[in-house]
């Protein structure tokens, strides 16, 4: 089978964090921390553990991707968490993101489009013991106004555009990490309110699988 060592997976995981994080500029400890922590080997297919801790996003099945470990930490890093927050995701995908979130804030809501991933996901949170993170089956695309409002909503998927009802589910304080744009081209983007009004600053290019639901793209625009 394709596994490894417990410690080779802990010498990857510390080297993943040096390199690819650290040396690229983010240096939040409490992150850094988190994502020395948690296992990603466990968030991937088996076939790919070895390759869990590389540069780069992972097959999850369904066509959907793990995104790399340096997208995950300048998302997180966006947001500015400081702990007791609540927070939604959008996109659950392997449950990574989330995992890592519930080290950095008091309650993760995350929602999954496609129930199989949504399902896998959470046995893998269960197994690990993460009682902090609540995962809704269902589409995001408009947020998930049930548990709102959050300090912050981070968003895994491409949206055409910032769905405006996202905004709406946000604290005045808080802040939305979102790419945005199509199947060629999109950007990481930070909503944060300045006067009274939300304003996005464009942070990076970046490569995600597409938005679907009633806000996203439908597979006649951005098959994958
Ligand atoms: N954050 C994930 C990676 C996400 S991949 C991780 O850590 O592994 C993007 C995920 O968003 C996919 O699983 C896809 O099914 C999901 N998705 C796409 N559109 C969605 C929507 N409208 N609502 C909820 N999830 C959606």
């Amino acid at each position: 089978m394709d596994f490894l060592d417990e410690g080779e997976y802990v010498t990857r995981r510390e080297a993943m964090v040096t390199t690819q994080i650290m040396q690229r500029g983010i240096l939040e400890k409490r992150l850094l921390d988190a994502m020395r922590t948690v296992p990603r080997h466990l968030f991937v297919p088996k076939g790919y553990r070895r390759y869990a801790y590389s540069d780069h996003p992972l097959p999850i099945g369904e066509g959907q991707t793990i995104s790399q470990p340096y997208m995950v930490a300048l998302m997180t890093n966006l947001l500015e968490l400081k702990g007791g927050e609540n927070v939604l995701e959008i996109g659950t995908g392997s449950g990574y993101q989330a995992a890592v979130l519930a080290h950095l804030v008091r309650e993760v809501h995350t929602v999954e489009i496609i129930p199989e991933v949504a399902e896998n996901a959470r046995k893998i949170l269960k197994n690990l013991g993460y009682a902090n993170v609540f995962l809704h089956i269902g589409d995001g695309s408009f947020g998930w106004p049930e548990c709102a409002p959050y300090d912050g909503i981070i968003v895994t998927a491409a949206a055409r555009e910032t769905p405006k009802g996202l905004l709406e589910q946000l604290k005045p304080t808080g802040c939305l990490v979102i790419p945005t744009g199509g199947p060629s081209l999109q950007h990481i983007e930070k909503w944060t309110r300045e006067r009274g009004e939300w304003v996005s600053e464009s942070i990076l290019a970046v490569s995600f699988v597409p938005l679907r639901g009633a806000e996203g793209w439908t597979r006649d625009e951005w098959p994958i």
